[in-house]
């Protein structure tokens, strides 16, 4: 088992962008590290999701990873896989900054105990905290679409979470569904090598301008105002468009490859077969492969014995608190699912925890 006190002040489930963040943080509200609060993480190294990524992500005009706080992310170069360079920051990180992150641990459940705490139930045995920050992501929790026929589809299926490198598909036929910022990349380097379709719920809205500061607050307003109202936020992509200025967007779509199909109706087992409908003619396209390009959920299972959510719907949230539970924290959710909106997030968490906890003081009654 892991050493350390089981009885803190907060519990930190997550060691990615969102919860490295809340921890520095919680450090400089003067909650003690390793008995005031500990970062429970389920991977076996520092990094979160970005140990996972694909090979070929490299960190440049796409892809930005935004500094954790009190220290700069400074790459030597911008073409080493993310995969990388990423874990090498946040092990550098956790160790500038002794942050008590438990590895691996994971959390099963999380439940209300005596004395008003909570008690959170891991594959390492069981802590108790005045408060919980879930910082876990949605890495673990792919999202795939279900299509009648897929069961019998005799290709391959996979998720975003599983590809590696265009190459494994090259001579196949591959279909690439989602209208995201992944489904677009993968589709502009997979049809480096082979054959592709792409389809897509609605046509994807392309940006031409450069993505400033100011579209930028607009997202995140949006996004906000969705999740104060518990309605499930969309894709930050849905809400500020594919931007044209990308290089492997602009290529994409210079060579044809990003001519998008509507969502098809129906999956048999050699390809994928729209209806007709409409005065549109049905329409088959033989694939050997469907790549699922259809984002993530929020991995929050370990959650639900608390029951705060409505089936269906998403958490209500005041800030970073979730309504009815004010001692659980969500960070890196809807507004916050980037890097930079993590960073912030957790932080903000940390100001509310210390002047409702105030570090090392009893519990209010
Ligand atoms: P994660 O990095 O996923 O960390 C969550 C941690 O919690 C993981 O270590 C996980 O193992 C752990 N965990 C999960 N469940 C449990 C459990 N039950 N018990 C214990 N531990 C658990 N954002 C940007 O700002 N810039 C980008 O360029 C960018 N590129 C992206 C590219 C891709 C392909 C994807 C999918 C996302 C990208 N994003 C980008 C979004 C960004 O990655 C996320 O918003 C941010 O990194 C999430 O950080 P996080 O801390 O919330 O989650």
């Amino acid at each position: 088992s892991t050493p350390g006190p089981r009885d803190v002040d907060v519990v930190v489930i997550g060691a990615g962008q969102a919860g490295l963040s809340t921890a520095w943080a919680l450090a400089r509200q003067g909650f003690a590290p390793g008995t005031g609060f500990v970062v429970l993480d389920g991977e076996e190294a520092p990094g979160g999701a970005w140990r996972h990524r694909w090979p070929s992500l490299t960190l440049g005009t796409t892809h930005r990873v935004h500094d954790l706080p009190g220290l700069p992310f400074t790459p030597d170069d911008d073409s080493a896989p993310a995969v990388e360079s990423v874990p090498a920051y946040f092990t550098e990180y956790e160790q500038r900054f002794g942050l008590p992150v438990l590895r691996p641990v994971r959390v099963a459940a999380v439940r209300r105990g005596a004395d008003h705490r909570f008690r959170v139930e891991t594959d390492r045995g069981a802590w108790t905290a005045r408060a919980v920050v879930n910082a876990t992501g949605t890495w673990t929790r792919p999202f795939v679409p279900r299509y009648p026929g897929q069961e019998r589809f005799r290709g391959r299926q996979l998720h975003t979470v599983d590809y590696r490198s265009a190459e494994e598909f090259r001579g196949q036929h591959v279909v690439v569904v989602g209208g995201g910022a992944s489904a677009t990349q993968l589709l502009a380097e997979i049809s480096r090598v082979t054959s592709t379709t792409w389809v897509t719920r609605r046509p994807p809205v392309w940006r031409a301008g450069p993505f400033d500061a100011d579209a930028g607050r607009r997202a995140v307003a949006m996004v906000e105002e969705a999740v104060r109202e518990g309605r499930r936020p969309g894709s930050v992509v849905g809400v500020t468009g594919l931007p044209t200025s990308t290089p492997y967007i602009r290529e994409g779509l210079d060579r044809g490859v990003l001519q998008r199909l509507p969502m098809f109706d129906r999956i048999t087992p050699g390809g994928v077969a729209w209806d007709a409908a409409g005065g549109v003619e049905s329409r088959f396209v033989a694939a050997d492969v469907i790549l699922w390009a259809t984002g993530f959920r929020a991995a929050v299972g370990h959650l639900a014995p608390l029951r705060l959510r409505d089936p269906g719907r998403g958490f209500r949230m005041e800030g970073t608190q979730v309504a009815g539970e004010p001692r659980l924290h969500l960070v890196g959710y809807g507004p916050s699912a980037s890097t930079i909106g993590a960073n912030r997030a957790g932080q903000a968490a940390a100001r509310v925890l210390r002047r409702e906890l105030r570090p090392g003081a009893p519990l209010p009654r």
